[in-house]
């Protein structure tokens, strides 16, 4: 077994656990962006997101929850959370079994999003309407999601 996250679930691999549930599993990263960083993983090998069972959706966003409440309660300083999930390389996914990461907030961490240039300005109706206009026929043309 190659996959990294799978090798921690299997025990072949040390982890922090926060908590366990029936579809899913919360340890602390081990390159953290700060103290706290916690990924929750599914039990299940799945690279997407997009994958996950509706059980296993629901699990890692009710796990993140919990922890979300915890790093705030538990960690000095920690004052938010920011949920982050990337579905691909281009994504900044490293590690291809789908995982959320919970990371806890503190004011002047200096972690944020890049952000490129001109955004900030409002994009005009007509082309908000043209890329909803694309997902939606996407959506509508594959009735199994
Ligand atoms: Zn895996």
């Amino acid at each position: 077994m190659n996959c990294t996250f799978c090798r921690v679930l299997a025990g072949e691999l040390p982890s922090s656990k926060i908590l366990e549930r029936d579809t899913v599993v919360a340890f602390l990263d081990v390159h953290p962006i700060n103290q706290g960083h916690t990924l929750i993983v599914p039990r299940r090998h799945v690279e997407s997101f997009t994958e996950l069972t509706p059980t296993e959706s629901a699990e890692i966003l009710e796990a993140a929850k919990v922890v979300g409440v915890h790093l705030k309660s538990a960690l000095t300083g920690a004052e938010g959370v920011t949920l982050s999930l990337a579905d691909g390389a281009v994504a900044g996914q490293e590690v291809p079994h789908a995982h959320l990461h919970v990371i806890p907030r503190r004011v002047g961490a200096g972690f944020g999003w890049k952000f490129p240039e001109g955004y900030g300005e409002k994009s005009p109706r007509e082309t908000l309407d043209g890329v909803a206009k694309l997902i939606r026929n996407s959506i509508d043309g594959n009735k199994t999601s």
